[in-house]
C-alpha cells in the first residue's frame, strides 16, 4: 500500500533518485539491477514499474559526460599536445567509465522527476 506523500519536491525527488533511492521514502531502493526500477519500493511499497524513463538518461548521461571529457580532452592537447595514442588511450576509457558511473545516476533522477509530477506512467493498466 502506497502512503499519500502529499506535495512532492522535485528537487528531493530528484536528489533521492540520483542516490539511487526510492524518492518517496528515501530508503528504499530505487533500482533492482544495473538500470531496471523496481516494482515498488521495498520499504513504503510505493510502485515505480510503470514508469518508463525512456531517452531521458542516456541523453542526461552524455550531456554530462561530453561536457566533462571534452573540455578535459581540449585542455590536455592545448597544454601538452600528446601522441594520439594517449589521447585514444585515455578518453575512450574514461568516457565508459563515466558513463556506466552516471547513467544509472541519471536514471534515478528521472524517475524521481517522473514520481514528484505524478505521472500516471506508460504502463499502468
Ligand atoms: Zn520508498
Amino acid at each position: 500500500m502506497a502512503v499519500d506523500y502529499g506535495a512532492r519536491s522535485k528537487l528531493s525527488a530528484a536528489l533521492r533518485g540520483l542516490m539511487g533511492c526510492c524518492p518517496a521514502c528515501g530508503r528504499g531502493r530505487l533500482l533492482k539491477s544495473y538500470l531496471k526500477p523496481v516494482d515498488q519500493c521495498a520499504h513504503c511499497g510505493e510502485a515505480f514499474g510503470h514508469f518508463r524513463a525512456d531517452d531521458a538518461p542516456p541523453w542526461m548521461t552524455i550531456l554530462v559526460v561530453g561536457h566533462i571529457v571534452i573540455p578535459m580532452l581540449l585542455s590536455v592537447e592545448q597544454r601538452y599536445q600528446p601522441a594520439a595514442w594517449v589521447h585514444f588511450a585515455i578518453w575512450p576509457a574514461l568516457t565508459l567509465l563515466l558513463t556506466m558511473l552516471l547513467l544509472p545516476r541519471c536514471k534515478g533522477v528521472v524517475l524521481g522527476l517522473l514520481w514528484s509530477t505524478g505521472a500516471p506512467g506508460s504502463e499502468r493498466a
